[in-house]
């Protein structure tokens, strides 16, 4: 929508204090000019009963590279292992174009915006992208803090690599957000050092499974057969940073920005040490993944009660039906009734636009892009 519109929802969340009800939102250029109880503009949009609007989203976590997937990957028991397998399988089958994906997926979220006169706004990603691969020009890249486009695609080029001679140089592009170095099982410690030495952001899989934390404390178990079918030499002694994610913790502590994606089982002592690192440290909740995959409870009421800055993720169309935020909000209300909605909504959007630096979202306030999350 163009010009000058005011736009109505029964209640708003502008994250600057209470809630609003019944009030309008008043839009010139784009931007958000005032909030009132009567319209400013004669164009206007009263959403329907019920309906709630929070700033727009950041999807903090996602593989748009598999966004071809039509239905989540179909594995028993829904094991890491097989997953893993049969992901490889599908990146090595005709029907995988990463570039293509990734360029559809962003041009979908677009046109979502522009169809659905800036609603159900995704305002930015933060996305895995494969090495190697140089995403078709759709959409020009601006990132934080200036990012003015939506969605602001933020790429983390991902690295993988348990062997010395497998670390690649280490320039991002000009289209590249940050540097994913993968997970545990998949780096070797001068890996991991270098990424964080790259000075640049850090989105990295951490304590995703119990298979993981069994290999950093014994060096054993079915991660570690999945390693060796990779290759044979795969030494964990070699591979691994330290007996557990804490160490792996206190070295992210170094990067300007660390993303933990998932912590599913990260414990007491690593919680506390990301709340007190929380201004560069934040942890990425997946809800319907974390479900699909079977882990256990997600620990989000003792995370937020700690003082850790969660957002919120879909992961990848390997693990969920769709890449849209709102869904994870619906389903993690449904399943944590300890926390409050507030507090989702916060992770959705404010904390993410803070944990990426983009200055002018995550607040319904004058000044900030007119670009709005909303859940009927
Ligand atoms: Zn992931």
């Amino acid at each position: 929508m163009e010009t000058a519109y005011s736009i109505k929802a029964s209640r708003i969340f502008p994250m600057t204090g209470k809630v609003l009800e019944n009030h309008w939102i008043n839009v010139a250029s784009t931007i958000i000019e005032s909030l009132s109880l009567k319209p400013a503009f004669d164009k206007r949009l009263e959403l329907p009963e019920k309906t709630v609007i929070i700033p727009a989203l950041v999807n903090a976590h996602t593989h748009l590279e598999l966004s071809q997937l039509k239905v989540p990957l179909d594995v028993p028991m829904r094991k890491m292992s097989g997953w893993v397998k049969t992901l490889l399988a599908f990146r090595r089958s005709a029907e995988y174009n990463a570039p293509l994906a990734i360029q559809s997926a962003l041009q979908c979220l677009q046109n979502n915006i522009v169809s659905n006169n800036t609603l159900q706004s995704t305002a930015a990603l933060g996305d895995i992208v494969p090495p190697n691969i140089e995403p078709l020009p759709v959409l020009p890249v601006s990132l934080p803090p200036s990012a003015s486009l939506c969605p602001c695609w933020l790429a983390f080029v991902e690295w993988i690599g348990w062997r010395k001679d497998q670390i690649p140089d280490g320039n991002l592009k000009s289209w590249q957000y940050g540097v994913s170095p993968h997970a545990p099982q998949t780096l070797c410690p001068a890996l991991l050092e270098k990424a964080v030495r790259m000075n640049v952001p850090v989105a990295m899989h951490l304590a995703e499974t119990e298979e993981e934390l069994q290999l950093l404390r014994s060096g054993t178990g079915p991660l570690l057969e999945m390693m060796r079918l990779a290759d044979a030499d795969y030494e964990p002694a070699q591979t691994l940073l330290g007996k557990r994610p804490l160490d792996y913790l206190q070295l992210l502590a170094q990067a300007p920005k660390a993303f933990i994606i998932h912590g599913n089982y990260l414990d007491d002592e690593e919680l506390r040490f990301l709340a007190g690192h929380r201004e560069t440290m934040s942890v990425v909740y997946c809800p319907r993944s974390h479900h699909y995959f079977r882990h256990k409870q997600y620990p989000l009421r003792k995370m937020l009660d700690y003082g850790v800055r969660v957002l919120l993720g879909t992961d990848s169309a390997a693990s969920v039906p769709d890449i849209d935020l709102t869904n994870e909000i619906r389903f993690a209300a449904a399943l944590h009734r300890n926390v409050p909605v507030e507090a989702l909504y916060r992770s959705a959007a404010l904390s993410g636009a803070e944990a990426f630096g983009l200055t002018d979202c995550g607040k319904i306030a004058a000044g900030y892009r007119a670009v709005f999350g909303v859940l009927y």
